[in-house]
């Protein structure tokens, strides 16, 4: 009898509950006790969810973050809260966010406005963990007290509780050193912390505690690896049966380790590593459970139910008792319920599959395996249909597409000339003074631009008048821009509401859901576009805006386009071909747009890629790989332009060390990157790889309210000379001002020009 489990179940609640109740705790609109009610209830509906499975996690819920969570129940709580008022609740708010609520927040002078912990993303997914802090004398303490409640609510509503917790290796992995020294020497008294909670938990009936170790699917050195025996030697003596489950990849070399560590039960991903499942399971030693994930936890697609089970039943057969059934991961990264979606188009809807989707399709595997296929006939053949249906629809299969993707050749990421050319090409056209100035993107969205695209899409406010308000924001936004005195102008975004579904809406192959939320971290969650099929683009999608905003002004106006590799990484991506195809066909609709922006007069192309180096594989080796297809699908896009026509590109980001050659051949005249954070210190890569284009080093933090004096801008970009040299230098935020207010943005945009000023001058 093959058994069922879930690794994880999304915590936001079908609507966003978890949002709206953290935000009014936070602001002072709801007590504690409300926000832990609606902590209950969501709990309580999550196990519902999960009833018909033999094992159902618990501990995976949390009001913040699972890693904070453990940081907590280890007692590694950083210095700056300790000792503070309130409830412990308010001090995990303020580790992670800086503060709790305002009424928590009334001792300010003793314990308000600490430092918020790092936040960083949880492996490759866009979830974001709150980073655990080590030093060298760094010690733990229990406090099962979050745990312990739940799981005693969960057994006081018969649910067969398995504790979740992140394992002590990956926990010692994923967090950071502040004082130098080596976090690994701090495992054996972290060992003790977890002895003594798996201890507790045997107390209070617990029988399986699965903990969590994704570090296992990443490189790991001699020394992490020996730190896996030590852990798991130490822990085997607990009267509890551990599950270690490893996910978001194969083990690859890690495989031995693994398969041997002295623990009763694996669980693998084998979504990641259909290729090496069978040698993984000639490797564990038969006494041990193994937990497969055969449902994908990371996409939104329905399992082909059939074909897995072609696979599946003769290991079942061989494994018997010992084969457990999960997803490949916890559902946190896909949204809750398709049933809520109402307007999704119902082709498209048959083909998906969200958390409580992916439950059903487990059950129907788990019964098929221990009752034969027949006890499920009907769901199997539904299933069928929906696979057959979305491998034949037309809506997936363009050939137009194809027939346009066969025709890409070298020549397509080929600029006509080289950087050193064009640059003077450029710069006779253009004619920009030294230092020039400019703006990512974004101006603020004003109330006015927010109501006026609610009215839209109530229908009412017609398309004209609609288009009238944002046409007014973008005037004002050149009347700003003109008057501060930029050089090179921007039409403020307005029409958008964010940069990538505002042009997946525009492309064939995109569909969007209505509560297809996914948690980002704490209260923010994304609503990923659903890229089903190949990707066209019908008709121009901004030429019309920018070309409104250049009628306004002499000065040169950008235009402003979400490329194709950030279009692909912040999506959710159909799983019928590789990544690097649906990518390519990305680059080749966004660059009908460059080169149609092109012909209607535009000089300055902006194509961002934010999110490049989100999708860098976890593993290193497979670093270039991608990479060699990201950029070559950005070239597409970019490169089929005059050498008049300047391309800029935008990264949100400072760590570029490791990806500098790839960024460098990308090709773009400017790149325009985050830098004022770090205080410039990103350039210093750039002084060991001479980075041969433009650069615009954000010297405006535009993450903080606070305005970047003159001064400090000028020092930024003298510190920036020291290794670019000063006539590829340009003067700019670090990213868009979408977040900010305007009467931020004025004072701040005036200093940042004056600052240009001042350094003309002084050349
Ligand atoms: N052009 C976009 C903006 O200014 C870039 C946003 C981003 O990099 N995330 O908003
Ligand atoms: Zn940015």
């Amino acid at each position: 009898m093959a058994i069922t489990h879930n690794l994880g179940f999304p915590r936001i609640g079908a609507k966003r509950e978890l949002k709206f109740a953290l935000e009014a705790y936070w602001n002072g609109k709801s007590s504690r006790e409300d926000l832990q009610k609606i902590g209950t209830t969501l709990r309580e509906r999550n196990w519902q969810a999960q009833d018909q499975l033999d094992w159902v996690p618990v501990g995976d819920f949390s009001f913040y973050d699972q890693v904070l969570d453990l940081s907590f129940t280890l007692g590694n709580i950083p210095e700056r809260v300790r000792g503070f008022h309130g409830d412990t609740l308010d001090n995990y708010f303020r580790v992670a966010r800086g503060r709790s609520n305002s009424e928590a927040e009334e001792h300010v002078h003793c314990c308000g406005g600490v430092a918020a912990g790092e936040m960083t993303k949880w492996f490759d997914t866009n979830y974001h963990y709150i980073v655990p802090e080590f030093e060298r004398e760094t010690q733990f303490k229990l406090d099962a007290s979050r745990l312990l409640g739940q799981i005693r609510e969960a057994q006081s509503l018969g649910v067969r509780a398995k504790p979740v917790i992140v394992g002590p290796v990956t926990y010692l992995a994923i967090g950071k050193s502040k004082d130098e020294s080596d976090r690994l020497d701090l495992l054996p008294r972290l060992l003790d912390v977890y002895a003594e909670l798996l201890n507790v938990l045997a107390k209070e009936g617990i029988e399986w505690v699965q903990i969590d170790e994704p570090i296992l699917v990443t490189e790991l050195d001699a020394r992490w690896k020996h730190a896996f025996d030590v852990a798991y030697h130490q822990l085997k003596a607990c009267p509890v049966k551990l599950l270690v489950a490893s996910y978001f990849g194969s083990l690859g070399a890690n495989a031995w380790l693994a398969a041997n560590l002295p623990v009763a039960g694996l669980h693998i991903d084998a979504i990641n590593s259909k290729d090496e499942l069978q040698s993984f399971l000639d490797l564990v030693p038969s006494f041990k459970v193994i937990s497969l994930g055969v449902i994908n936890g990371r996409n939104v697609w329905k399992t082909d139910l059939n074909r897995t089970l072609d696979w599946l039943e003769p290991i079942a057969k061989k494994l018997g008792e010992r084969l457990w059934l999960a997803p490949s991961c916890s559902l946190l990264h896909v949204p809750v319920d398709l049933a809520s979606e109402q307007k999704l188009d119902p082709e498209v809807k048959s083909w998906l599959a969200f958390a409580v989707q992916k439950l059903e399709e487990l059950q129907t595997l788990a019964r098929a395996l221990n009752h034969g296929r027949e006890s499920v006939r009907e769901a199997l053949e539904q299933n069928g249909k929906a696979i057959v249906s979305r491998k034949n629809s037309k809506r997936v299969h363009n050939p137009d597409v194809q027939a346009a993707l066969a025709r890409v050749d070298a020549s397509y990421g080929e600029r006509k000339s080289g950087y050193t050319h064009r640059a003077a090409v450029q710069s006779a056209y253009l004619k920009l003074p030294k230092y020039p100035t400019t703006t990512i993107g974004s101006f603020p969205q004003t109330s006015g631009i927010r109501q006026a695209r609610s009215r839209f899409k109530a229908g009412e406010l017609d398309e004209a008048g609609y288009r009238e308000a944002m046409h007014a924001e973008i005037a004002y936004g050149i009347r700003e821009q003109e008057h501060l005195g930029l050089d090179v102008l921007v039409h403020g975004e307005a029409e958008r509401n964010d940069m990538v579904e505002y042009f997946g809406e525009q492309l064939e192959g995109y569909a969007f859901s209505q509560f297809g939320w996914v948690q980002s971290y704490g209260s923010r969650c994304v609503k990923p576009p659903i890229l089903f099929g190949d990707i066209q683009r019908p008709k121009a999608m901004t030429v019309e805006w920018i070309g409104y905003a250049q009628s306004l002004t002499k000065k040169p106006v950008k235009g402003m386009l979400t490329g194709p590799v950030t279009m692909l990484n912040w999506s959710f991506v159909r799983d019928d071909q590789p990544r690097a195809d649906t990518c390519r066909q990305l680059a080749l609709a966004i660059r009908e747009e460059v080169l149609d922006l092109e012909k209607s007069g535009v000089k300055i192309i902006q194509i961002d890629e934010a999110a490049l180096r989100e999708g860098l594989p976890l593993r290193k080796s497979q670093w270039q790989a991608y990479l060699d297809w990201a950029v070559d699908a950005f070239r597409i896009t970019a490169n089929g332009v005059a050498d008049e026509t300047q391309i800029h590109t935008h990264m949100c980001y400072s760590e570029f060390n490791d990806i500098l050659p790839a960024i460098a051949r990308m090709d773009a005249d400017v790149i325009t990157i985050e830098a004022s954070r770090s205080g410039m210190e990103l350039l210093d890569a750039f002084e060991h790889f001479r980075y041969p284009n433009e650069i615009g080093p954000g010297v405006y933090d535009i993450h903080s309210p606070n305005i970047p004096t003159q001064e400090s801008i000028v020092q930024r970009i003298r510190n920036a000379e020291s290794k670019v040299p000063a006539e590829r230098l340009w003067v700019n935020p670090d990213c868009g001002l979408k977040t900010r207010k305007w009467d931020e943005v004025i004072p701040a945009l005036a200093n940042l020009v004056a600052a240009a000023q001042e350094l003309r001058k002084a050349s």
